[in-house]
């Protein structure tokens, strides 16, 4: 059968990362999750105090930076400069600072470039902001996810409340509206959907009724 590349984007918590990994995992694809190579960066510059004016230390820094994926009993893992990095990156604070660092240009060309890269072969299901518009404006299958504000609070709320026993709905409902707003509103590369993406609304929908929506869609495709 003829592998194609499949891109899902759409605003946080509107159920890309699980709906994508199990999407591959059911085609036999790779997955990208292009939001970790952001937040692995986002890591790397606050550890070593490179503020986000200093476009020559990020230059260097995302350079020399190495970001990879591996699969860890049947989980992906992400790996900064050899050092797994996948819970560390999860953080409310991370979540913040890799919106903040991927407006910028030198960030997003270098990653750019990255994630052209993995996607070269096709037989890859990628998810993030720009993946149909900028990084593969070519995929044979776009889809746009879409959930209401309350569901997506709702849904990290339920992810995150075993770590941090403190955190409150409302709070995260405001941090993600934040998120949002940075994510489409930048001049680069914005949350937007492509024109040719499917829009999805999941929220009503289960995990394995929109993996069902997609793989319908992507029969029609290959
Ligand atoms: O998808 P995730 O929530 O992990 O992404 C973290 C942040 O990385 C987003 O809020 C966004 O600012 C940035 N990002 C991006 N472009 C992508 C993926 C993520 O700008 N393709």
């Amino acid at each position: 059968m003829k592998k194609i590349t499949i891109v899902i984007d759409g605003p946080a918590g509107s159920g890309k990362s699980t709906v994508s990994q199990k999407l591959a995992k059911k085609l036999g694809y790779t997955y990208l999750d292009s939001g970790a190579l952001y937040r692995s960066i986002a890591l790397k510059a606050s550890h070593k105090k490179v503020k986000s004016q200093n476009s020559q230390q990020l230059y260097r820094l995302c350079k020399n930076s190495i970001i990879a994926f591996k699969k860890k009993e049947g989980k992906q893992h992400v790996f900064l400069d050899h050092k797994d990095i996948t819970q560390k990156i999860r953080t409310r604070k991370i979540s913040l600072l890799a919106s903040l660092y991927s407006k910028l240009p030198v960030v997003r060309k270098a990653l750019l470039y990255q994630q052209q890269k993995l996607g070269k072969k096709g037989g890859m299901v990628a998810e993030g902001r720009d993946l149909g518009t900028v990084v593969f404006p070519k995929a044979e299958l776009k889809f746009f996810l879409i959930a209401s504000l309350k569901e997506r609070a709702k849904r990290r709320y339920l992810e995150l409340k075993e770590k941090f026993k403190k955190i409150s709905l409302r709070h995260i409902e405001k941090e993600i509206q934040k998120r949002d707003k940075e994510d489409s509103k930048r001049a680069l590369a914005p949350l937007k959907k492509a024109k040719d993406a499917i829009s999805l609304d999941t929220t009503s929908l289960t995990i394995d009724q929109v993996v069902s929506r997609m793989y319908k869609e992507f029969l029609k495709r290959v």
